[in-house]
């Protein structure tokens, strides 16, 4: 299984849009090389996972075929995450298709936004290459010949954010952002099904400040208390890849702030374009 990094930084990118701080006048001086734009991880060539503004840019600077991607999982409506204005474009004069039919699962609040976005623009000869698969928090299913198991996120009260692990010939990765520290009954419910991670990718937006900070992301010291849940469930073990991502402009999150970070607590720090396979 071959996970990719497209995009590792939160919502409001690295650097921030909005935002000439110290951290961001300098990431912008550098080039791409400390550019993190919003996150997507894609598995294997086949199944994305998040669809953020950047996804276009993305299909370009990674070398992605979007249009031979059948499934698509989105943890939940925040624009960083869920991007749907772009799928009208799926069809029709706009797209010679290398699969027929893209399957999104998502939240109902992902539901909603899909139809929002797309209302306007949509046309009928692209709908029917687009398929919308509600699901929610403790849904098991299979795609495009991948184990699915959604959990849910501690994320926002607003709606049912997801996070999922997903599986293949023996090979697992989890996918934990935007959340905080998972509950039991999620562990449990991972542990039950007989997930085994050989790579796992936690949210880690405040880098090392510290937790408590907010239960909606982590710091580097909540994700050690969620990778020490997992190992004591069986879920991980010494063999497991840790990654964290999803970084915020203001845990200043340079390449080498990131990697330093990582190492002194046994994790790998992702950057745009990181490949890993396990
Ligand atoms: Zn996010
Ligand atoms: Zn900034
Ligand atoms: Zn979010």
């Amino acid at each position: 299984m071959i996970i990719k990094f497209l995009g590792t930084g939160a919502a409001e990118g690295v650097p921030a849009m909005f935002c000439n701080c110290r951290f961001c006048t300098w990431a912008r001086e550098q080039g791409m090389r400390e550019v993190r734009t919003r996150t997507q991880v894609l598995v294997d060539d086949g199944l994305l996972i998040d669809f953020p503004p950047e996804a276009y840019y993305h299909s370009i600077a990674h070398g992605v075929d979007l249009s031979s991607v059948e499934t698509l999982l989105v943890t939940h409506s925040h624009m960083d995450h869920f991007y749907a204005h772009d799928f009208i474009l799926r069809g029709y004069k706009y797209a010679r298709l290398g699969a027929p039919l893209l399957n999104i699962y998502g939240n109902e609040e992902v539901a909603k936004v899909f139809s929002e976005c797309t209302a306007r623009e949509m046309k009928p000869e692209v709908a029917p290459h687009i398929c919308f698969n509600q699901i929610s928090p403790y849904s098991i299913f299979t795609a495009s010949g991948y184990r699915v198991a959604a959990l849910p996120a501690e994320h926002v009260c607003t709606e049912r954010a997801l996070l999922f692990y997903v599986e293949r010939e023996g090979r697992g990765y989890l996918h934990l952002h935007d959340t905080g520290n998972l509950s039991d009954e999620a562990v449990a419910f991972l542990a039950d099904n007989g997930a085994r991670a050989d790579a796992v990718a936690y949210d880690c937006t405040f880098g090392e400040k510290s937790g408590n900070l907010s239960a909606r992301h982590m710091g580097v010291s909540d994700v050690c208390v969620v990778r020490d849940k997992l190992a004591a469930a069986g879920i991980i073990d010494g063999g497991t890849i840790n990654v964290i991502t999803h970084f915020s402009h203001n845990c200043s999150p340079s390449r080498a702030n990131m990697d330093d970070l990582a190492s002194r607590f046994g994790f790998v720090a992702a950057y745009d374009g990181l490949r890993i396979e396990v």
